[in-house]
């Protein structure tokens, strides 16, 4: 074990919603000390028994170690272009082992539910600089078609997270480079299509040549990893740091909360995929508040959700048929599978998710439909 600096996931005793310093203008988190399962260390990379992670712009980040032993260095508020090279180094070291420390986090909880681990992941940080300055990150398949990546080379997939652009504020005076890799809810939602990916297998990937999957992601691949962050980091307001001037009233802030409804669904060639994910993320994050409640401990629907994933990708269908993907696009029916993985919960689950406007067995674009046809019977049901 390695002693590693990190942005810890946040507190939640004793702090109230939304006024944790990791959810407002904080900054990204709890700076503080965890232990790191590491093989090997690199000028540009570490190896950890799940991931690889490595820097890919260039120069020697750990040599040498960092100044207070282990892979310990300083967050240099997010370093960037404005920062001297010194300060950036050190915030790209960081970035570096905090990546790793919330892949590992990630990756070892899931394993664990499931009974058996993922296939090892890549994740590489400061990708597609040349084309543009980039605060996000993706999830990308060796394939062709919509998002397709000539960069991303392991057929298992990669996380890539750009070497960031812009600033947030943290207080009047002060301000963050946004690096995704200092970033713990990106980094958490990019392996979260990495579970998706290697259980419900939203795509049928596992039907095409290794070399030919496809990105294309669904709102279900998208809520689902935004509920996994919310899982992992134990708040709702996942994006609440570098999104907190959009008001937690407007979908694109990605907050779960009650009020997504299938009567936002929109659904199409033309709707996005992470604004109709909120609802499906939200009525997860509903059905594991209304199980908690229960007295239940909340990993027990972590463990529902995921052997419901592992089970909605069981089924073998005859091949890539359009009837098979666009079944794999319903909410209703990873909602069947996980009511499946755990039956004595499932009523709280079905329960849950109706106030969500999802049913059983119905499409999203029909429970759309009849949400905003009658929206009372959504309200009557709080
Ligand atoms: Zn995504």
């Amino acid at each position: 074990m390695t002693r590693a600096a990190v942005y810890l996931p946040p507190d939640r005793r004793g702090c109230s919603e939304g006024r944790n310093g990791s959810e407002g203008r904080g900054g990204p988190g709890r700076l503080g000390e965890a232990e790191l399962d590491v093989l090997e260390v690199g000028s540009a990379h570490v190896v950890l028994p799940e991931a690889t992670i490595r820097d890919e712009r260039g120069g020697a980040l750990f040599t040498g170690g960092g100044p207070g032993g282990g892979l310990v260095f300083d967050p240099s508020a997010g370093g960037g272009p404005l920062a001297g090279a010194a300060a950036d180094r050190a915030a790209r070291a960081f970035g570096v082992v905090n990546v790793a420390f919330h892949t590992q986090r990630a990756l070892r909880y899931v394993n664990g539910l499931l009974g058996h681990p993922l296939p090892r992941l890549m994740v590489r940080i400061g990708m597609h600089e040349q084309s543009r300055r980039w605060s996000g990150g993706h999830y990308r398949l060796p394939g062709q078609g919509v998002g397709a990546d000539p960069d991303a080379a392991s057929p298992a997939g990669e996380v890539h997270l750009g070497g960031g652009a812009g600033f947030a504020a943290t207080s009047d005076t002060d301000r963050y480079f946004l690096a995704p890799a200092h970033n713990s809810a990106i980094v958490c939602h990019e392996v979260g299509h990495h579970v998706c990916r290697h259980t419900a297998d939203l795509r049928l990937n596992r039907l095409r040549p290794p070399g030919q999957q496809t990105n294309k992601k669904t709102a279900l691949d998208e809520g689902t990893a935004d509920v996994i962050t919310a899982m992992l980091l134990g708040t709702p307001d996942i994006y609440g740091w570098h999104r907190h001037r959009i008001p937690q009233t407007e979908q694109r802030r990605r907050k779960l909360d009650p009020r997504w409804t299938m009567a936002h669904f929109r659904g199409g060639p033309h709707s996005d995929p992470h604004a109709d994910g909120t609802v499906w993320a939200s009525a997860c994050w509903s059905a594991r508040q209304r199980v908690t409640n229960t007295g239940v401990d909340p990993t027990r629907f972590d463990t529902l959700l995921l052997r419901g994933l592992e089970l909605a990708g069981r089924d073998n269908p005859a091949g890539l048929i359009g009837d098979a993907l666009r079944e794999r696009r319903h909410f209703s029916r990873l909602m069947a599978a996980m009511a499946q993985a755990d039956p004595v919960l499932a009523p709280h689950v079905v329960a849950a998710m109706s106030e969500h406007g999802i049913h059983l067995g119905i499409s999203n674009n029909d429970l759309s439909r009849a949400a905003r046809a009658n929206p009372s019977r959504l309200v009557d049901a709080y």
